[in-house]
């Protein structure tokens, strides 16, 4: 590693992990996106989520459960629906992927309480690589004895299994591709000196290949974005759905039909920050292509719904009603802020349309509001 006097001293004291990086791209050369962002997010000592809540006001940033408790209980609503339609399986596993705080999984079990058969027939599993957050997730789901993996594997098999996730796929790294002179070449991060900076390696065929046919011919720097990564857990995820039976439903900022361009970012603080600086310490994550997700899934034998816009998905469930119901209860201040949460999460203008949602099922059976 080179040293440059109080400088590189400086480094170390300030940032650890960057400094890891440093060394291992100095050592091996230029590093793949995504292992950067990877171990940005997940290095098991000094990533992003490893060792921080990020959530709220005091955090980086907020999510839907964290805005507002009837976010839960929709998506409560939608899963008792997708259990009853499904036959009221006597067993089945209930897995959400990357579940924060555990308010999302909160919120559904408060509805799900009285729906005859649901909690006794359920076994919870959480899938989070976050120690912090899996003890945060501890104690707001004592009550039902979850699981935790870090990988979907252990995940058991022989039951029935619904599988949900919100803003989980946007956590996970992404890799860019762009086009130069009749060319794809891969974005990689290097060094300039200490400082980390982009570079251009030949692109890998198999990469070049995932590259789908309606993008059409590029142009001079024009970005394809892929998440490996996501890729190979919606084929795992599908797999399980298809071999063991029934749904999943995942929610998060993305497009239905991917386009030439690049979508990653770093905030902190609630502001947006260059990807390159205060590795670690700002949370990265990129749009959602669920037109590659629902390719993968279809493509394992699921059904896989029409991609809706959270507005409207959350309106078909009964948002709106239940905010009413809650007003009814409510002094002037919490009527205000639950008019505030139900148009952040359902306007099209603040959450309502960047947010979708997607389905999947093992068969044909009718979901609720996404057929
Ligand atoms: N669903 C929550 C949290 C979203 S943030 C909410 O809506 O509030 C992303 C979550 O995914 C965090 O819990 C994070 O620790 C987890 N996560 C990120 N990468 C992961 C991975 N590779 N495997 C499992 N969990 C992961």
């Amino acid at each position: 590693m080179r040293l440059r006097g109080s400088d590189a001293r400086k480094n170390i004291d300030m940032n650890v992990l960057e400094n890891i990086i440093r060394m291992q791209i100095e050592q091996a050369g230029p590093m793949s996106m995504a292992e950067f962002m990877a171990l940005a997010l997940g290095h098991p000592e000094h990533g992003y989520y490893m060792s921080r809540d990020p959530f709220g006001q005091g955090g980086d940033f907020t999510t839907a459960p964290e805005i507002s408790q009837m976010f839960g209980e929709m998506i409560g609503v939608w899963l008792a629906d997708t259990y009853m339609r499904c036959g009221a399986p006597k067993q089945f596993v209930l897995l959400e992927c990357g579940p924060g705080r555990g308010t999302l999984m909160s919120d559904i079990m408060r509805v799900t309480k009285t729906v005859p058969g649901f909690q006794d027939a359920m076994q919870l599993h959480l899938l989070e690589t976050s120690p912090t957050l899996k003890k945060v997730q501890g104690e707001a789901l004592s009550n039902y004895q979850p699981q935790w993996h870090d990988m979907i594997d252990s995940v058991p098999t022989d039951a029935p299994i619904f599988i949900i996730g919100n803003e989980f796929f946007d956590a996970l790294p992404v890799q860019h591709l762009y086009w130069r002179d009749g060319q794809w070449f891969e974005r990689k991060v290097g060094l300039d000196g200490e400082t980390f900076m982009f570079v251009g390696t030949d692109a890998q065929p198999d990469h070049v290949n995932l590259i789908p046919d309606h993008l059409g011919a590029p142009s001079n720097d024009d970005i394809f974005e892929f998440s490996a990564l996501s890729r190979s857990l919606i084929s795992a995820i599908s797999q399980r759905i298809k071999a063991q039976g029934v749904a999943m439903l995942f929610i998060d900022y993305g497009h239905e039909k991917a386009r030439y361009g690049e979508t990653l970012q770093a905030v902190k603080a609630h502001q947006y920050a260059p990807i390159l600086d205060n590795v670690g310490e700002c949370d990265l994550t990129a749009h959602v292509d669920f037109g590659a997700l629902g390719d993968i899934a279809r493509s394992q034998g699921l059904h896989v719904s029409r991609i809706v816009d959270q507005g409207s998905f959350l309106k078909a469930l009964g948002i709106e009603m239940r905010a009413q119901n809650l007003m009814k209860n409510a002094n002037e201040v919490q009527q205000n802020d639950i008019q505030g949460a139900l148009a952040r999460l359902t306007d099209p203008k603040q959450m309502g349309a960047l947010f979708k949602v997607m389905a999947a099922t093992s068969y044909d059976i009718e979901l609720a509001v996404l057929v």
